[in-house]
């Protein structure tokens, strides 16, 4: 089922009985990101905190396992779901693995949607830990650095597990999602998902 699909099948929530989001805690404001900020602000997903239909679920897997601030760190060899599997590695900039760390993180969030009941997940893309969509193909600051279409670990084991994870730039399902919790939000028609960017079809698709 597509994300789109997802969401306009998703039940009409209330005040008693919210939506149950789990968010990447960043994607909040909380400043759980490597140098202890937030990575900047997404009005996509902050206007989620003002709705009383809605129940957010923040969680920050690499602060759980590694503290804030931390080292940066992507997957090398494949992407979240190979990580998952044995085949590939989350290593520091500085090379120092932290395989073993990720998963924790990642079996921890994975705790935290089932205890919550998480009905969907909006992350940040791009994350060795929250990635959705796209991630770094190997170590971000290397002069060439690549992407790679794929899931970061968490995101891989939650959709492993059956959860839904749109990113914060999937404007077009966040759209849907506005509209699922507030019958009153007009839908901007030239809102896109992260497969429309130009960015992305440029890159992946040529
Ligand atoms: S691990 Fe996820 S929640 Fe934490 S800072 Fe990175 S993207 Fe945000």
């Amino acid at each position: 089922m597509t994300d789109k699909e997802y969401i306009k099948n998703l039940r009409v929530p209330t005040k008693e009985e919210p939506l149950r989001i789990l968010v990447s805690s960043c994607l909040t404001g909380i400043k759980c990101g490597i140098n202890g900020d937030n990575y900047g602000d997404y009005p996509s997903v902050l206007k989620l905190l003002n709705y009383d239909n809605v129940k957010l679920i923040t969680f920050c897997p690499e602060n759980f396992s590694f503290g804030t601030p931390r080292e940066m760190c992507d997957i090398h060899g494949g992407s979240g779901i190979d990580v998952l599997e044995g085949r590939a590695k989350v290593l520091k900039s500085t090379g120092v693995d932290w395989t073993e760390g990720m998963i924790k993180a990642s079996e921890k969030m994975l705790e935290v949607a089932r205890n919550n009941k998480a009905e969907i997940c909006v992350m940040m893309d791009i994350s060795a830990a929250c990635g959705s969509h796209v991630i770094y193909d190997g170590n971000r600051y290397d002069e060439n650095k690549k992407y790679q279409i794929g899931m970061g670990v968490c995101g891989a084991q939650l959709t492993r597990a059956g959860f839904k994870i749109i990113s914060q730039r999937e404007f077009e399902s966040l759209e849907l999602l506005y509209k699922k919790i507030d019958n009153e939000h007009t839908i901007d028609p030239n809102a896109k998902d992260f497969d429309q960017h130009e960015w992305y079809v440029g890159y992946f698709k040529k």
